[in-house]
């Protein structure tokens, strides 16, 4: 029988993300539809709403819920935008954007995970992504200017990202050394860029190169 999972994800919402700070309508409501335990593995299905990251392959994770919607409540999208994506992983993040913005574009250097995403997004009929295996730091010039910019590895922001960022959109990133980085939100206005820091937290790191 085929389990269902919609009490312990709307628990995750009220503990994980409403009791711990996350306000805004639109992400509780998009982290209560997008099932997370599609994009767990089989072996992870019974721990997909805790608070914690998931192993998903080729020793990469998916972030916990909490700073999945804190990462997306800072985006502070209002439905049309075009949203750029560094780090497409099972592609669970992405189904969240894809729910407040106009079109999510999506990139992975891992073909395998590249294609994960691909199957399970299709499964949850996400249609409003394109997603292309490729190397992230490059960004995607074909489909720039993006309204916002979020990466889901962790280092330093690549150059790139700010030119293909269209004015007052922002640029989100885990960012630092090792394991240790911190969100840094960067908003590009005319003459300057303003730049805010958030939570510390851990991601698996930002890579050059494409792999199979
Ligand atoms: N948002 C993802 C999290 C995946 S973990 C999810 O919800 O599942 C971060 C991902 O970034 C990994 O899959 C890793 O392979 C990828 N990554 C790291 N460096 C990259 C780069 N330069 N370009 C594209 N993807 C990259």
């Amino acid at each position: 029988m085929q389990q269902n999972y919609d009490r312990p994800r709307q628990r995750m919402v009220q503990e994980q993300l409403i009791n711990r700070g996350i306000t805004s309508p639109r992400v509780i409501a998009a982290m209560s539809r997008v099932h997370r335990h599609h994009f767990a593995g089989d072996a992870f299905l019974t721990h997909a709403y805790k608070d914690k990251s998931l192993p998903i392959g080729e020793g990469q994770t998916i972030s916990q819920p909490y700073i999945v919607a804190k990462m997306t409540e800072l985006l502070d999208l209002k439905g049309h935008e075009k949203v750029l994506e560094i780090g497409t992983g099972c592609g669970y993040q992405t189904a969240v954007l894809s729910l407040l913005c106009k079109r999510v574009y999506s990139i992975e250097r891992i073909e395998s995970l590249h294609s994960l995403a691909r199957k399970n997004l299709r499964k949850g009929r996400h249609s409003n992504v394109m997603l292309k295996c490729g190397d992230g730091l490059q960004g995607w010039e074909e489909y720039a200017a993006f309204d916002a910019i979020i990466v889901t590895a962790g280092g330093f922001a690549s150059d790139v990202w700010l030119e293909q960022l269209a004015d007052n959109g922002f640029l989100l990133l885990p960012e630092g050394e090792g394991k240790s980085h911190r969100l840094v939100r960067r908003q590009k206005q005319a003459s300057k860029v303003v730049e805010e820091y958030f939570d510390d937290c851990t991601f698996v790191p930002l890579l050059s190169g494409v792999t199979g």
